[in-house]
């Protein structure tokens, strides 16, 4: 839409998803993305949150944000006050680098968690950025700190302009590798690629199942070691 005149919520457009969204009563979950909707003032915020809660079937409603980490001031007191109406709300916090974990930033989600909003993270794992263990279990350990649950890493997509920002596969499993048993498991996303061409998510995970020994799993742990694991396969 950028580029087009159609970045602000037009009441029209808006009013057009409601009325489909009253109408498919499959659709549990809502998030609300973007651009990023807290660059919308609370009075549109409460506009789309209150026509939403309205919807019986619609259990669940998100807001995936980039607010606490590049604008933390956003997260005003009249700001939280709007959106704690509207529980059960949970939010996404784009975080990529701890130098992003600021005084401010704590307030921010500080504000958030105290208004009964879960916080979890999503992160893009970028080359030179934050693709380095020690960097990212910092981030993980600050985010914990400021009371958002480490959420998504994600594969950065292959979209143009970004193949300077991209690392292997294998480095984003080295990462996890890095950070599950080494850390508390709170401290570890889930690590995933979006797949090209609309396939959702798919879940990566370092191989500890390492192969099978009559009716014992192989499998390994964090520091390398072997476990058998009886696991007949008839039970
Ligand atoms: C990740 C993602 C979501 C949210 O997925 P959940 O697993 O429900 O958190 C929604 N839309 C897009 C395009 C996504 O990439």
């Amino acid at each position: 839409m950028v580029g087009h005149g159609e970045l602000s919520p037009q009441r029209s457009r808006l009013e057009a998803m409601f009325n489909y969204l009253r109408s498919a009563t499959q659709v549990r979950d809502v998030l609300i993305s973007g651009g990023d909707p807290l660059a919308l003032g609370e009075d549109n915020l409460d506009y789309i949150l209150s026509n939403l809660r309205a919807i019986p079937h619609i259990e669940f409603v998100r807001i995936g944000t980039k607010m606490p980490a590049v604008l933390p001031q956003r997260i005003t007191r009249e700001l939280v006050r709007v959106l704690k109406r509207y529980h059960p709300l949970w939010m996404s916090l784009h975080f990529l680098h701890p130098e992003e974990c600021t005084p401010e930033s704590a307030q921010a989600c500080n504000r958030l968690a105290d208004a009964g909003i879960p916080l979890g993270s999503q992160t893009v794992l970028l080359k030179g950025v934050n693709d380095e263990v020690d960097v990212m279990k910092t981030l993980m350990h600050q985010l914990l700190m400021m009371r958002v649950k480490p959420y998504y890493l994600y594969q950065c997509d292959p979209i143009s302009g970004s193949a300077h920002f991209r690392t292997t596969v294998a480095k984003g499993l080295e990462i996890i590798e890095g950070l599950r048993g080494h850390t508390t498991g709170y401290a570890v996303p889930t690590y995933v690629i979006d797949a090209p061409g609309g396939g959702g998510k798919i879940p990566l995970q370092p191989g500890y199942s390492v192969g099978r020994d009559g009716d014992d799993l192989l499998l390994r742990n964090f520091e390398g070691k072997t476990f058998r694991y009886p696991d007949p396969e008839v039970v």
